[in-house]
């Protein structure tokens, strides 16, 4: 993937306007038809020109002076890797340390990973003091009933809110956090949930605020960049064999995510599995139990089946969405935490991405 940026260009101008920056990453929102199926290559450029600068002169959204920077290449967010998050980073970094900085980001991003990035993001710019909205949406901004508009709009509307912190991802009327959402479906204008927490905000007339969850921004200062580690994520399933376990941490990763049962529980009955991951976390690699429930709070040790791995010294995931796990993980690897250091950092938060302890 080539590390520049496409072009940094001015979508509309006015005096004393609330200052928003673009960055389009790619995704559906701006694809077009072709004989393999759909490709970035819509005039986003100019459909956005016009859209903000219709909603610029109405009431609700106020005066706007947008610039927009595309990436390069616009890619599908399946593409995306870590090192594609950076480069979501580095153009915010930029353009906020620039002459003129803006009042708020909005990120245009393919649905598929969007709940990755828009994670990722949360754990980096902590720092940041500007609100940064991730959107896109499922279906082409040319196609006659997109999504795409709406989903900008909204994005728009509450990153000038005053009331949008941090990273945010706005989807079919819902602005959700962005570490607390997850794809929920692939066809659906409602297509992300937060299914630990509330939506931050429901669109209406007025838009309805809730408060957001507790959970404090944890780390400080400036973070290394996002590289891309290799981690395994390892979905249990009902009649798993230790033989089986074992051949997928081979090689060994950087850190595994095991997709439990429930709580966070493990086939302890199948023999020598609980010692695959004890010699895991024996040889440095830290394991991250995670569930395959939308919702769930992982508690390992509620359940004997959890307990035995907990003792081995992997650590739960609590009420974190995969996307915020991984995500997680990816950002501890590149700081250069590892195995049980890394394990540590697993169950505080960040940047406000799990519920540390409930009452
Ligand atoms: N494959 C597309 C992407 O994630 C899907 C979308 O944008 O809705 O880039």
């Amino acid at each position: 993937m080539t590390r520049c940026w496409l072009r940094t260009s001015r979508l509309a101008r006015r005096p004393e306007a609330v200052r928003i920056h673009v960055t389009y990453t790619g995704g559906t929102i701006g694809m077009i038809d072709s004989p393999h199926g759909l490709v970035p290559g819509a005039d986003l450029e100019g459909w956005l020109g016009t859209l903000l600068g219709e909603s610029a002169s109405g009431q609700d959204l106020g005066r706007k002076d947008v610039t927009l920077t595309a990436l390069s290449p616009l890619i599908d967010s399946s593409n995306a890797t870590p090192e594609s998050w950076q480069l979501i980073i580095d153009d915010l970094r930029t353009t906020a340390a620039g002459p003129t900085p803006p009042d708020a980001f909005i990120v245009l991003h393919g649905t598929d990973t969007m709940a990755y990035t828009s994670a990722a993001l949360s754990y980096a710019l902590t720092d940041l003091s500007q609100p940064v909205v991730i959107t896109g949406s499922q279906l082409p901004l040319g196609v006659v009933g997109s999504d795409a508009a709406p989903n900008v709009t909204g994005a728009l509307r509450a990153a000038v809110s005053g009331r949008a912190d941090g990273i945010t991802l706005f989807f079919g009327h819902r602005l959700l956090a962005g570490n607390r959402a997850t794809k929920t479906s692939s066809w659906a204008f409602r297509g992300f949930d937060s299914p630990s927490v509330a939506p931050l905000a429901l669109t209406g007339a007025p838009w309805q605020w809730s408060e957001p969850a507790a959970g404090g921004r944890g780390w400080d200062g400036p973070a290394r960049p996002y590289a891309r580690h290799d981690v395994a994520v390892i979905d249990l399933v009902p009649g798993v064999t230790a033989a089986r376990l074992e051949a997928m941490v081979t090689p060994q990763p950087e850190a595994v995510i095991l997709r439990a049962f429930g709580v966070g529980n493990v086939p302890s009955d199948e023999p020598g599995l609980t010692n695959v991951v004890a010699d895991l976390i024996e040889a440095g690699v830290a394991v991250v139990v995670t569930s395959q429930c939308h919702q769930a709070e992982v508690l390992l040790g509620h359940y004997e089946t959890g307990d035995a791995i907990a003792r081995a010294g992997a650590v739960g995931s609590r009420d974190m969405t995969l996307e915020a796990v991984y995500a997680k993980v990816q950002f501890l690897l590149s700081q250069g935490l590892r195995g049980a250091e890394l394990a540590a950092w697993v169950g505080r938060s960040i940047a406000g991405e799990l519920t540390e302890s409930r009452g």
